[in-house]
């Protein structure tokens, strides 16, 4: 099954819920930028939260997270928007550490301690800044975090990749339910105890789980409003990268032609590679002179 993203209600509207199916994006990642498990594991999961945070915007409406954290993985940073388009990376995709106590993934270890910043574009003159400290390093409970403190918002966050022996991504996915006014004690006790009782994400979508489950399991009554592909993509081209490049200015141009002979650009986000010899660097010389 392709990636998906569910958006679901509950308790006439006290509850709302996302829920995504990352598998093949995370997959994608892993394949463009080579990563680790490690850093599968990391940025897997650092976008799975993007997707379901972009579900939260409307329209032309984007958020970009970064995660800076003191760890040998380096930054982690993600674009999300409305569309169910995603992208990101990390800074350094061949981290490698031992397993954790549990015998996992030591995503904690690789991200170390510092902040979680969300900057959310809503077309206004000011983006949105929201920033915590990583309280776990985890993911999910600095995700829980920052809805608690940056937006006030109750919430339970919950990020999983399961990765296969080989290295590539069996699967990933993640939900994220958040508590409005309103609901009462017993509501909010009720669910708290299914959530700590519920087994990861990834291993009830690796039993054959869809995501409607997923939640079913966490709240009986919970209806689903829609359901919405997600895919990875980067908005980098061609006529992007040229820009960048008249961008530099003659000299640089220049010099790049003298010391190289040729150019090359690489996409951090995709890991996408634009090439120019030497004829196409005099081109866009020539483009210079004639704007
Ligand atoms: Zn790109």
């Amino acid at each position: 099954m392709s990636d998906y993203l569910i958006r679901a209600t509950a308790f006439d509207g006290k509850l709302r819920a996302f829920a995504a199916e990352t598998t093949g994006l995370v997959e994608e990642m892993r394949r463009r930028h080579h990563t680790t498990p490690l850093a599968t594991a990391a940025l897997g999961r650092a976008v799975t939260a993007g997707i379901m945070m972009g579900a939260m915007l409307k329209g032309e409406e984007k958020l970009t997270i970064q995660i800076k954290g003191d760890g040998p993985i380096g930054q982690i940073v993600v674009d999300a928007n409305a569309k169910g388009e995603v992208r990101g990376y990390v800074d350094n995709p061949h981290v490698d550490l031992p397993p954790n106590a549990r015998g996992k993934l030591d995503v904690r270890g690789a991200v170390g301690e510092g902040t979680l910043y969300v900057i959310k574009d809503l077309g206004l003159k000011e983006p949105y800044r929201g920033s915590v400290p990583l309280v776990s390093g985890e993911l999910g409970e600095d995700f829980t975090y920052y809805f608690a403190k940056s937006e006030q918002t109750p919430s339970a966050v919950a990020l999983g990749v399961l990765v296969e022996r080989d290295g590539s991504v069996r699967k990933a996915g993640g939900f994220i339910l958040q508590l409005l006014p309103g609901l009462n004690d017993d509501e909010i006790t009720g669910i708290e105890r299914k959530i700590a009782e519920l087994p990861p994400v990834t291993s009830m979508l690796d039993e054959g789980a869809v995501l409607d489950d997923v939640l079913k399991r966490m709240v009986d009554s919970v209806q689903v409003l829609d359901r919405s592909e997600i895919r990875f993509r980067c908005k980098c081209s061609r006529e992007r990268v040229e820009q960048t490049l008249i961008s530099l200015g003659r000299d640089e141009i220049e010099q790049l032609l003298r010391e190289d002979g040729k150019a090359e650009v690489v996409c951090h986000f995709c890991n996408e590679t634009y090439a120019y010899n030497g004829e196409q660097l005099h081109n866009l010389l020539e483009r210079l002179t004639s704007e």
